[in-house]
C-alpha cells in the first residue's frame, strides 16, 4: 500500500517532469512560451503592400476583412504606387500606417535611385499625405552616383522624424548609416540573406535598427520546427527590435494572407509572453505611435 511519503515522492516527480517539459529551457527565465495563447495575441502587419495589380482582386473593404479574420489590427503599407497606400488608408485611417514607396511610373526596385526628379516627387507626397516611413526601397548595390538621392532621403525621413524601410544586404544598412548616423532603419526581411549573426551583429552597432521577419519565417522556425538557435539568440537578445509582416508584393501572397499570419503566430508562440507580444504588435505600436487593441478589428 502507498504511504503519504510515496503519494509526496510521486507528485513532487509529475510536478518536476511537467515543468521541464512546458519551460524551453532558452527562455525559462521569461516563463513558458506562450503557446497557442498566441492565437488571441493581436498583430501589426509591418510590411504590406498594395499595388496595381491587386486592386480589383482585393479591394479595400476586402484587405480589411482579410485582417480581421486574422486578428491584424493595424499595417505598414507601402506601394507601387503609392496611390494604393492612400486609397487603402483613406478607406481605414486608423488601421493603415502609410509608408512612401519611391517607385511609380518607370521607377522600379532597380532603376528608382537614377529616376529624374525622385526627390522632388519624394517631397511632394510627403508635404500631401501623413505617410510614417520612407520605403520599402531597394538597394541592390553600393553605387556611389546614387549617394546624393539617398543622403538627401535619408534627410527627409529624419526631418520628419519617420524610418527608412529598406531592403537591401548589410552593406547598403551601414552607409544608411553613415550618411545619416540618427536614421531609424527598418530592414526588411531581416535582411533577407544575411545569417542571424550578421542581423545581431548590425543591432549591436545600430540602437536604431529595427527588422520586419517576413520571408524569413522558415529560417527563424528551423527545419525541425524549433526555433533556430542562433535566430533565437539574435530575437532574446534584441526582442524590441523585431516585428512580423507578411509582403503582399504579388497576389499569391493575399490569396494566403491568413496562412502567412497563421506561420507567424505559429513561429512567436515558442517564445515566452513578453517577446512574442513586442513582436506582434508592441514594438511596431511604439514605433509608429499607434495603439493596437482588439477593438480596432472589425472597424476602419
Ligand atoms: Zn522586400
Amino acid at each position: 500500500m502507498a504511504t503519504i511519503q510515496d503519494i509526496t515522492f510521486l507528485l513532487v516527480g509529475l510536478i518536476a517532469v511537467f515543468t521541464l517539459a512546458t519551460l524551453s529551457p532558452a527562455s525559462a527565465d521569461e516563463g513558458p512560451a506562450i503557446g497557442s495563447s498566441i492565437e488571441s495575441v493581436p498583430v501589426f502587419d509591418a510590411h504590406m503592400h498594395y499595388k496595381q495589380p491587386a486592386w480589383l482582386a482585393y479591394p479595400p473593404s476586402t484587405v480589411i476583412e482579410l485582417m480581421d479574420k486574422s486578428g491584424v489590427a493595424i499595417a505598414l503599407v507601402s506601394s507601387t504606387p503609392d496611390e494604393g497606400t492612400i486609397r487603402l488608408w483613406k478607406f481605414a485611417p486608423n488601421r493603415i500606417v502609410p509608408e512612401l514607396r519611391p517607385y511609380h511610373g518607370d521607377a522600379g526596385s532597380s532603376n528608382w535611385t537614377k529616376a529624374p526628379g525622385m526627390a522632388e516627387y519624394l517631397r511632394g507626397r510627403l508635404a500631401e499625405y501623413p505617410h510614417q516611413g520612407i520605403g520599402e526601397f531597394h538597394i541592390h548595390n553600393i553605387d556611389m552616383s546614387d549617394e546624393p538621392l539617398l543622403r538627401e532621403v535619408a534627410a527627409m525621413a529624419k526631418a520628419g522624424n519617420i524610418p527608412v524601410h529598406v531592403h537591401s544586404g548589410a552593406q547598403p544598412v551601414h552607409w544608411l548609416y553613415r550618411l545619416e548616423p540618427e536614421l531609424t532603419v527598418i530592414w526588411a526581411h531581416a535582411g533577407m540573406t544575411e545569417p542571424a549573426a550578421v542581423v545581431e551583429e548590425l543591432m549591436l552597432k545600430y540602437p536604431t535598427l529595427y527588422a520586419d521577419t517576413s520571408y524569413r519565417e522558415t529560417d527563424i522556425r528551423g527545419a525541425d520546427g524549433q526555433i533556430a538557435a542562433d535566430w533565437r539568440h539574435v530575437i532574446e537578445r534584441f526582442p524590441q527590435r523585431f516585428m512580423v509582416g507578411t509582403d503582399t508584393w504579388v497576389n499569391g501572397q493575399w490569396d494566403n494572407y491568413a496562412g502567412l499570419i497563421t506561420l507567424n503566430r505559429e513561429w512567436l508562440s515558442r517564445f515566452p509572453r513578453r517577446i512574442a507580444e513586442l513582436i506582434a504588435y508592441k514594438n511596431a505600436e511604439r514605433l509608429f505611435g499607434r495603439k493596437v487593441t482588439q477593438d480596432l478589428i472589425g472597424k476602419r
